[in-house]
């Protein structure tokens, strides 16, 4: 699914080739992707309209129009937006659900196998509405410690479930949460306000650390995941735990455990490395 870092490298390979550009002749395929507009004002809003900026919050993209409205993408577990300067392939067409020509030869699309992610058209208001609803960007020179540690203060929640929790902290999703907590030598299920200050100070820096270092890999393509021209990330390469339980930890060489009791997502460990008494 992508998560900040996949997101950003999206939005880092769009930007310069829809700025400026208008969408013409846009068309939708399949229309369950749309959420809160009909699909035939949405295609009302698009035509002709000029794509003025191209920018990530969370894990959405969200491309600005000339109009003054905002269209908001996110991709979610199989889809992927990708400006083609070619004729698509056949296999590329076949899960094309909106698409819009650019006016130079290129191609905007949004692709999505099983119509998992949703397209969203926000006037400002919405749009202060929408933002509003989320935590913070991690990756910004506000985003303090004490600033993180105050976004998870009074839950008991276990640790993992308060980092993803997009009202709390925006971005951090399934991979890069284990990959911190492992870093950070936290146990994914430790009540969040059981945690010392120390402890929340080494998730804060490993938090940033693991999605700036994916950002710079253009993200972890596990699954579907492709960047904004249809390549791939490299931080599947890196990755310590995620995608590597029944492995030996890199660490201890303990064999890391998955598990799937703590948010109904896999969650993989090194009980070792990452117990209370460490
Ligand atoms: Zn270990």
């Amino acid at each position: 699914m992508p998560e900040l870092p996949e997101v950003e490298t999206i939005v880092r390979d769009l930007s310069p080739r829809l700025r400026g550009r208008p969408l013409r002749n846009p068309q939708l395929f399949k229309t369950d992707v749309l959420r809160g507009i009909s699909s035939s004002r949405f295609l009302r809003v698009l035509r002709n309209n000029r794509v003025e900026d191209v920018t990530r919050r969370a894990k959405h993209v969200v491309i600005l129009l000339a109009s003054g409205e905002r269209m908001v993408v996110q991709p979610r577990m199989t889809g992927a937006l990708i400006v083609y300067d070619r004729r698509l392939r056949a296999d590329e067409r076949r899960y094309v659900v909106l698409r819009a020509t650019l006016g130079n030869g290129s191609i905007l699309v949004y692709r999505d196998v099983r119509r998992l992610g949703t397209i969203t058209l926000l006037d400002q208001a919405r749009w202060e509405a929408y933002t509003a609803r989320i935590g913070p960007e991690p990756l910004t020179s506000e985003f303090t410690g004490e600033r993180f540690i105050e976004r998870l203060s009074g839950t008991k929640q276990a640790i993992k479930k308060a980092i993803m929790d997009q009202r709390r902290i925006a971005g951090v999703g399934n991979i890069y949460a284990n990959e911190a907590l492992f870093r950070a030598g936290i146990d994914p299920s430790r009540r969040t306000d059981l945690l010392s200050s120390d402890e929340l100070h080494r998730l804060y820096r490993t938090v940033r650390h693991v999605l700036r270092k994916a950002v710079r890999a253009g993200g972890t393509t596990v699954r579907d995941y492709r960047n904004g021209t249809g390549g791939i990330g490299s931080y599947q390469r890196t990755l310590l735990v995620y995608g590597r339980g029944g492995d030996h930890c890199t660490r201890c060489r303990t064999i890391l455990t998955t598990t799937h009791a703590i948010d109904g997502r896999a969650t993989t460990f090194c009980w070792r490395c990452q117990s209370v008494a460490r």
